[in-house]
């Protein structure tokens, strides 16, 4: 099922007012007609909705069913990634938002070989925040996540310091009492940062700003994973953890 974001201004009482590439997406690629139904994701929720007019402009559509599914989790992962080399952040993008990532922030790291003046970072984010949509639709979600200006490396670990729990996948991490005692640590409606390093990996300076800025250092096992890897995995692996331990149904 087709699943369209808008924003709160869209609602008209009981119904949504689609326009822009959505009307055209709707009306002339996937040639909807009255009676057709899709889900329209407003402000957080996503309801199912039929198509109850078709104009020249806007598709309105019906509430069938608020609040129709939740696919949110209940802790928001905030992803901090090194910046990768070529266009892996996109690979990133993509599939950490499907694992339910809240937010994707860019870093400068010491050992990043991808070096991107401001004009090349405006024009990056468009392009990543492009993919996060993509993504966000494709999985059915019900928001969809921010990809954040670059930041340094020290102003991201100020930032993840704001978080509930910040924790720092790191390669030359052994062991994995501390990736158990951190996951056990998240709680329901926590925010939680992930820093995972570029190719190149953490220089030890970093890490040591990392451990003063409070965060779990951890090992995602006896491997060294690609930056991409890395990133899927500590993000599904805390998915996973909230999906079965804390919001599942007890199934
Ligand atoms: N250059 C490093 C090396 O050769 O050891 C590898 C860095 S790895 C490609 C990129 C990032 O993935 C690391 O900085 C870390 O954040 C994460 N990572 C990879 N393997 C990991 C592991 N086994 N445990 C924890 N983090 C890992």
């Amino acid at each position: 099922m087709y699943n369209f974001f808008v924003d709160e201004s869209a609602r008209i009482g009981g119904s949504f007012k689609i326009s822009g590439k959505d009307h055209n997406h709707i009306c002339n690629v996937l040639r909807m007609q009255v009676g057709d139904i899709f889900l329209v994701s407003c402000g957080g929720t996503s309801s199912l909705c039929r198509v109850t007019q078709m104009g020249e402009d806007t598709v309105e559509a019906e509430i069938v069913e608020e609040d129709y599914r939740n696919t949110e989790l209940s802790v928001r992962f905030y992803l901090f990634q090194g910046l990768p080399k070529g266009d892996k952040l996109e690979l990133i993008i993509q599939k950490t938002v499907e694992l339910g990532v809240a937010g994707i922030i860019p870093v400068e790291m010491s050992r990043c070989v991808m070096k991107l003046d401001d004009k090349k970072k405006k024009s990056k984010r468009e392009r990543w925040q492009a993919i996060a949509e993509s993504a966000a639709k494709q999985s059915k979600r019900n928001v969809i996540p921010e990809v954040f200006d670059v930041l340094t490396y020290r102003q991201a670990i100020e930032r993840a310091a704001e978080l509930d729990l910040f924790l720092v996948p790191y390669e030359n991490e052994r062991g994995m009492v501390a990736t158990r005692e951190a996951l056990g640590r998240i709680k329901p409606g926590m925010s939680v940062g992930i820093l995972i390093g570029p190719e190149g990996g953490f220089d030890e300076k970093e890490i040591e700003l990392a451990r003063t800025g409070g965060a779990a250092v951890v090992s995602l096992g006896q491997r060294t994973l690609r930056a991409e890897t890395a990133a899927v995995t500590a993000v599904a692996m805390g998915m996973l953890h909230v999906e079965m331990e804390l919001d599942g149904d007890g199934q």
